[in-house]
């Protein structure tokens, strides 16, 4: 394989952290698989903000562009809480987002057998579960105009938001669903709240006209929002690939993440357009935070990190075997019993540091070969 650009921006907190697990895995691929990527680390977060008084440079900004993917730890921490929101670590992400055009949120909800245990549900309805939710990001409610709170004039105030979305912004994402589902088991469910919203009637019609002209192949039903976070909790290996819209996709994807255990093992992947080389322009990221509460002790997990890197494998590099080999390799990690703390119930033994962690990943890998 050519060298293919990779942007890491580890943030803040546990990012440098997790980051540096990852470092050994992209190390590995190199000398063992022939993977080589050309990697450039850049700041973001706090960590930008501490350097040049801003979230993100135009120079990272450009950077991020011209990647063939960018890998993010994460951003924000106690210093930073009493900044101008224009100058927030999390700005910067947000801004990542928004110039990269990043409309489609892939939020896997995988449950390794290793860790049943830790879902909120019965070990039986998690088992095996792999779902992908795939959340329309770049429009809807959270940036629908007219917004704001505004004077009724008797007293009062008004509080308001607008859902909106034209024909584009829904077959894109649409669109992005259905590809995702040929890679697995070709089947998609698309909520809405058609019942109360017109907003929701065109997502059902434009995601139907999507699958009828061009996947009739993928298997495609419809269910409101409030039934899919229903029957998400009740039974939810009926799913393989959900897509939804902004708001609804921010809520059943926290909830279908929860359904697996723990924060640190959740990856995420953010597309959008297609670039000159075909590929779609790319952020991948833990879902988790910056954890200031655990930062700078060795118990941060990086399953999380490693995991968005085995999905850039997938979604930029065509590596799909590879990825699937770090994935295993993550989940004989688990199976293994080496554990990050958050990972074992409390006095059930000693738990891996993140470095531990991060050298079993290495090690199963070696067993892979
Ligand atoms: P968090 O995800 O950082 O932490 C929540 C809890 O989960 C903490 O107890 C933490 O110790 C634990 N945890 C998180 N990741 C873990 C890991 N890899 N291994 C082990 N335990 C882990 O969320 P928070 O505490 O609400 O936020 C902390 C900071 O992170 C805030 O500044 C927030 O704004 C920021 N944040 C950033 C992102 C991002 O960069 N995408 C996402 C969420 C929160």
């Amino acid at each position: 394989m050519s060298n293919h650009s990779l942007l890491i921006l580890a943030g803040d907190g546990i990012g440098p952290e997790v980051m540096a697990e990852v470092r050994k895995v992209i190390d590995w691929y190199g000398d063992k698989r022939g993977l080589n990527f050309d990697v450039s680390e850049d700041l973001v977060g706090g960590a930008a903000y501490d350097a040049h008084g801003t979230p993100l440079t135009d120079e990272t900004m450009a950077k991020a562009q011209a990647a063939d993917a960018v890998l993010l730890g994460a951003v924000g921490g106690p210093n930073y809480d009493e900044l101008d929101f224009s100058v927030k670590p999390e700005r910067g992400l947000l801004r990542l987002r928004k110039e990269m055009d990043l409309f489609s949120n892939l939020r896997p909800a995988q449950c390794f057998d290793a860790l049943a245990e830790f879902s909120s549900l019965k070990t039986e309805l998690v088992s095996g579960l792999d779902i992908m939710i795939v959340r329309e990001l770049t429009s809807g409610v959270y940036f629908g105009e007219p917004r704001g709170i505004i004077d009724d004039n008797e007293g009062g105030r008004i509080g308001i938001n607008t859902q909106r979305y034209t024909t584009n912004e829904i077959r894109r994402v649409a669109r992005s669903a259905f590809e995702l589902a040929r890679r697995r088991s070709n089947k998609v469910c698309s909520m809405e709240k058609a019942n109360v919203m017109e907003s929701g009637i065109l997502w059902r019609e434009e995601v139907q006209w999507v699958h009828d002209n061009e996947y009739p192949d993928v298997e495609l039903s419809h269910m409101y929002a409030d039934n899919g976070a229903m029957q998400l909790v009740r039974m939810p290996k009926q799913f393989d690939v959900i897509v939804t819209d902004n708001l609804f996709g921010d809520i059943l994807s926290d909830c279908a993440a929860m359904l697996t255990g723990s924060l640190g093992m959740l990856p995420s992947a953010s597309l959008g357009a297609p670039m000159e080389n075909g590929r779609p322009k790319a952020l991948y990221e833990p879902v988790h935070g910056s954890a200031p509460d655990i930062a700078g002790q060795a118990k941060a997990n990086p399953c999380a990190c490693i995991l968005s890197f085995a999905m850039a494998l997938r979604y930029s590099f065509d590596q799909g075997d590879e990825a699937n080999r770090l994935e295993q390799a993550v989940e004989s990690v688990l199976a293994s019993g080496v554990r990050s703390a958050d990972l074992m119930q409390s006095g059930s033994g000693t738990p891996a540091t993140t470095s531990e962690m991060g050298d079993a990943v290495i090690a199963a890998l070696e067993a892979s070969l």
